[in-house]
């Protein structure tokens, strides 16, 4: 999800009754691509560079470039956030903006260097406007997050919003009730928290998410998920430091 403005603030969750606030997109529905003809691409490189080319929906014509995603192929943890906004646009990566900048801040409390994990989009192409995917723009994209999933193999996923939670979950998911709580998605298990996007507009949020990402972190561990390689170093504002399940006195998320 890319970051919204202050004047766009009331848009925090996709699906929430700010919904009608968004920009209007063009309703002409289009198809998704074939998730059986994907199970060819036996690594993400290959499956990038088909992605790359793709224009198999309409946000394909507004944007930059696809960004694809990027971390570790063989990452325990694989973190989904919406879609690319204007600074991955520009960059052709994932989570770079000021949101992607808390989301590090996010993974370093943990331990985590964005290259320990792997980051992806629901969508790989910029919504006009930073609006919400549609849901046959999402329905055309999943099937290359599924590959990447299925040739990632973590050990569990992170969606970051209700919009990459709604997409792996169903649509009568909810940010705000189903955050925290464990779900399943193609066997692997899953775990919801706010968009970092969110958290920048609303800090109130972040002890919540911090309490997301200790659940997330002891479930990991216990999957047998490769331990960060630095220490929990970052403080989050108004939340006490905690210990790591694996021992390690893990900081606190700066804001
Ligand atoms: S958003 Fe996904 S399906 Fe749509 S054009 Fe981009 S890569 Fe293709």
């Amino acid at each position: 999800m890319a970051d919204r403005s202050a004047g766009q603030q009331l848009h925090l969750f996709p699906g929430e009754p700010d919904q009608e606030l968004r920009p209007q997109a063009e309703r002409r529905p289009v198809a998704a691509a074939p998730e059986s003809g994907l199970a060819a691409f036996a690594s993400l490189s290959q499956l990038s560079v088909h992605v790359r080319s793709c224009r198999q929906c309409r946000l394909r014509a507004g944007c930059r470039q696809v960004v694809f995603g990027e971390g570790d192929s063989q990452a325990d943890l694989l973190v989904v956030g919406e879609g690319p906004g204007a600074t991955e646009d520009e960059l052709g990566r994932p989570f770079v903006g000021a949101a992607g900048q808390l989301l590090d801040r996010m993974l370093a409390a943990l331990g985590f260097t964005r290259e320990e994990v792997y980051i992806a989009n629901v969508v790989k192409c910029r919504p006009p406007n930073n609006r919400v995917p549609l849901p046959d723009e999402i329905a055309a994209c999943l099937p290359y997050l599924n590959r990447q999933i299925d040739l990632i193999a973590p050990k569990v996923i992170l969606c970051l919003g209700s919009t990459a939670l709604q997409a792996l979950i169903g649509p009568t998911a909810r940010i705000t009730r189903d955050r925290g709580r464990w779900l399943t998605y193609r066997s692997i298990p899953v775990i919801a928290t706010f968009h970092p996007a969110a958290l920048l507009r609303d800090p109130h949020k972040k002890p919540l998410a911090w309490q997301d990402l200790q659940t997330m972190f002891r479930r990991y561990m216990e999957l047998g998920g490769r331990a960060p390689s630095q220490p929990g170093a970052v403080v989050l504002q108004g939340e006490a430091a905690a210990t790591r399940p694996d021992g390690v006195r893990a900081g606190r998320l700066r804001a």
